[in-house]
């Protein structure tokens, strides 16, 4: 007994002493997410500067976005670490089934009682930890969550163009200037592109390579500010993006689908999301839901579903926000309601397992392993990764460690910081739903597309 007592004292006093050196040994993170970039986008470009972080870092074949593969939600998913119903921020319009209000997703960016629903981000979790962090344009960066604000944000404005090279650049060196002379920890900083084009032009257009060119011109020079600031032994770098992109099918190559032929929208459903690309919602009039989903059960190429019913794998089902019928279209078809009005070339928002929704995940920096390319995972896990990297307690999380400490260098200073934290969290937030949900996503995804 006593010899144990001696061991946790001693445990104790090392802890406390621990936390100097730990401080002092803290690496900083920089998160960086390309909106749109779909896990291939590299592949038929010429991209020196995403190659050379292979040999710099680390790759994962390709990531998994969160179902409901739209902006806000995925990212909201990796700085939260938390399935989509659980952070509930369950589409890129903010929308209220009840009063009928909708508000499109650039002015939805301060509106905190959309993003705020009781899960903390990355952001306040680590500030709560003596932490700096701030967001440059990351959706959900300028909202309030449970009263508390990030450090510093810098919102982007509706309208605000996405594709300025010289901007893109400024923003870089800002970035580099929080770090390096402000010292902060963590800094989230978002780019609109390669979105916009993929949505205006389609994935398979010339402009998209010519995006990409841009991107990876944009890597290099943060590799050369990174240099210029001196933080090549201090900051670790996260490249990523929300979700893929496909080409919209059209006529006369389909039949497209129009909603209003298979149901009468006005008399069966009070409240709608539809012609907002793959992914629809409807709250049908009292007494009518069964009607409703009868008559979208015989509506080709898509898949309607009960919100209770919605197979597990979606993490939507549990889900309050969302109303009870819940519609994704098969990859490439849009969910017109009434006419044709649909002008985008390209789209997302359908089942994560396509590959076509599959999207990026680049890492590299002092605590990440070089030259490692890692088997694909979903993007819950980069949250884990995440606090791991900035020795903080994660607050609780669907995630696993497990899937993706493998991605740094073993050992090292951070190496047992969060170890048995994380674990515990993980664990007991959402142990059973994670553990095995987690495996077949990522290992069968491609396959379970059958959802559709
Ligand atoms: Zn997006």
């Amino acid at each position: 007994m006593k010899t144990e007592l001696f061991l946790v004292v001693v445990a104790l006093v090392c802890a406390a002493a621990n936390p100097l050196s730990k401080a002092a040994q803290r690496n900083k993170l920089l998160l960086i997410s390309f909106d749109g970039f779909r896990w291939d986008y590299d592949q038929d470009v010429d991209t020196p500067h995403l190659d050379q972080l292979l040999e710099d870092g680390v790759k994962a074949k390709y990531m998994t976005p969160p179902m409901l593969t739209m902006t806000s939600p995925s990212h909201i998913t990796t700085v939260t670490g938390r399935w989509v119903e659980d952070h509930e921020v369950v589409h890129n319009m903010m929308f209220n089934a009840k009063t009928n209000q909708k508000v499109p997703h650039k002015q939805t960016l301060t509106r905190s009682e959309w993003w705020d629903n009781g899960v903390l981000p990355l952001w306040i979790t680590a500030q709560n930890q003596g932490l700096k962090t701030a967001s440059f344009y990351y959706p959900g960066g300028g909202a309030n969550y449970s009263g508390q604000v990030v450090d510093r944000v810098i919102v982007e404005e509706p309208g605000h163009p996405d594709d300025n090279e010289t901007e893109w650049r400024q923003n870089i060196n800002t970035v580099m200037r929080w770090f390096s002379e402000e010292d902060f920890h963590l800094v989230t900083l978002y780019y609109g592109e390669p979105d916009n084009v993929g949505h205006a032009k389609g994935p398979d257009h010339p402009d998209r390579k010519s995006i990409i060119r841009q991107i990876d011109r944009t890597i290099g020079y943060l590799r050369e500010a990174i240099g210029r600031h001196h933080l090549n032994n201090s900051l670790n770098v996260i490249i990523t993006s929300d979700h893929g992109m496909t080409t919209v099918k059209k006529r006369p190559q389909v039949d497209e689908i129009i909603l209003n032929k298979y149901l009468n929208l006005l008399k069966l459903a009070s409240f709608e999301i539809l012609d907002y690309g793959g992914f629809g919602i409807l709250t049908p009039r009292p007494g009518k839901e069964q009607e409703v989903f009868n008559a979208l059960s015989n509506a080709p190429n898509l898949t309607v579903y009960k919100k209770d019913e919605l197979p597990e794998s979606f993490h939507l089902a549990r889900s309050e926000r969302l109303p009870p019928i819940v519609v994704v279209a098969d990859l490439g078809f849009n969910l017109n309601s009434r006419f044709i009005v649909y002008v985008n070339k390209g789209d997302h928002g359908y089942h994560s397992g396509e590959m076509d929704m599959k999207t990026i995940f680049r890492a590299f920096g002092p605590d990440f392993k070089k030259n490692f390319l890692s088997e694909p995972f979903d993007s819950v896990h980069v949250y884990p990764l995440m606090c791991k990297v900035l020795q903080i307690d994660p607050a609780p999380h669907n995630g696993s460690l497990a899937v993706t400490e493998k991605l740094l260098l073993p050992g090292g200073e951070s190496g047992d910081a969060t170890g048995g934290e994380s674990g515990d969290a993980t664990g007991g937030e959402s142990g059973g739903v994670t553990g095995g949900e987690s495996g077949d996503a990522t290992g069968g995804e491609s396959g379970d597309a059958t959802g559709l």
